[in-house]
């Protein structure tokens, strides 16, 4: 994970989690979003059976880091693909639907095929579609407890309101800073 040119670290990122958890619809909300944030506008790029983004964060104190986004979208037909990203990746959104306890139920598992073997990439556990509040069937403290006892850092997202999209990212950059 070396420094680009213009003095920044890059890091590759995956998001991971059940189907239809909302993992597309993050990506998309944090390279696309309102304002672009620092480093400019979002940059798709030709991979097969994932899509392929950047976007540069800001990390505290004063470092920035430009993030390389795969979106294993479609990860239930290229698991062979997924597998080989594991492996690369220094960063994990493990994504579950707020509202789909199957999908919270399944951490443990996505963490465990993600992190085994080699050098565990940095996580942080997302609880998405915080929006629908009325439909939650998993409470903030119970995956804070989860994401506690797998050494992640837990945040709740929704890409409907913007709610916490930046935050989920910049807290991973950091994780992997802090790592290295
Ligand atoms: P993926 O299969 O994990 O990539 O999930 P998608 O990004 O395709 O989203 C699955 C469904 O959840 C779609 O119908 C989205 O519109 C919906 N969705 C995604 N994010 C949110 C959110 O933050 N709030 C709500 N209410 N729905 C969402």
């Amino acid at each position: 994970q070396d420094p680009d040119p213009g003095g920044h670290f890059q890091f590759r990122v995956i998001v991971l989690g059940d189907a239809a958890v909302g993992k597309s619809s993050l990506l998309r909300c944090f390279a696309e979003g309102p304002g672009g944030g620092p480093g400019g506008a979002a940059t798709p790029g030709p991979t097969v059976g994932v899509e392929f983004y950047s976007r540069t964060v800001p990390v505290p104190p004063a470092g920035r880091a430009k993030l390389q986004l795969w979106d294993t979208a479609g990860q239930e037909r290229f698991r062979s693909i997924t597998r080989s990203f594991y492996r690369s990746a220094a960063g994990v959104l493990l994504v579950f639907d707020l509202t789909n306890r199957a999908s919270f139920e399944r951490v443990p598992e996505w963490h465990r095929e993600a992190a085994g073997g080699g050098d565990p990439p940095a996580f942080v556990l997302v609880g998405h579609k915080c929006d629908l509040e009325a439909e939650r069937a998993v409470s903030a403290e119970e995956a804070g407890h989860l994401a506690a006892s797998l050494g992640m850092a837990f945040v709740e997202t929704s890409a409907r309101t913007n709610l916490n999209v930046d935050l989920a990212f910049q807290m991973l950059a950091g994780g992997i800073q802090e790592a290295l």
